[in-house]
């Protein structure tokens, strides 16, 4: 069985609106004189004031993107920069222990802390307070070769689970377009 719903007119839509506070117009029958006034634009007016508003739409969205391209970007450079100190502890730690790289971030307590773990464009996880809360849900990075001679520096060390940026032990960071040095 169909159900009917009730058919209302433009001016019952708007007297719905104005009693439950959608509609801020409060002289009665404004919205039939701005009725009248489109009705009474010529077709020019009216493609005229249609490209004016498709403009404004396009330049908003274009704002929009180019704000979220700039936040983009400044989070992967913010990456590569935590890459680049992670590897510099990476070499500091190395060098204590014979050359050879940590197999886990908590290994290297001493010369890392906790916060930098977590990738600047990670919206999940969240900066571990100290190394006794680390979690896998506090840390962005991976460590892809464990044990890794520091000498190495052509096998990529870490990478971001967000970017997959890859860091070598030489403090590089390879972004998917080619490997950049610190302040590049
Ligand atoms: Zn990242």
């Amino acid at each position: 069985m169909s159900e009917h719903f009730p058919v209302c007119n433009a001016n019952q839509v708007v007297r719905v609106l104005r009693r439950n506070g959608f509609l801020l117009v409060s002289q009665k029958g404004s919205h039939q004189k701005w009725l009248m006034i489109i009705n009474g634009w010529t077709g020019a007016t009216r493609v005229i004031v249609f490209a004016l508003l498709l403009a404004v739409v396009i330049a908003v969205a274009w704002v929009v993107a180019a704000a979220s391209a700039a936040k983009r970007r400044a989070a992967s450079l913010g990456c590569a920069s935590r890459i680049t100190s992670i590897s510099l502890a990476v070499r500091l730690w190395a060098e204590d222990n014979g050359g050879v790289c940590a197999s886990n971030f908590l290994c290297m307590s001493n010369e890392l802390t906790p916060k930098i773990l977590v990738c600047p464009g990670d919206r999940r996880r969240q900066k571990a307070t100290d190394w006794a809360s680390l979690t896998p849900a506090n840390c962005s990075y991976e460590i892809m070769s464990p044990g890794l001679r520091v000498k190495d520096t052509n096998t990529a060390f870490i990478r971001c689970a967000i970017h997959g940026h890859l860091g070598y032990t030489d403090g590089t960071v390879f972004d998917g377009v080619r490997r950049r040095h610190k302040y590049e």
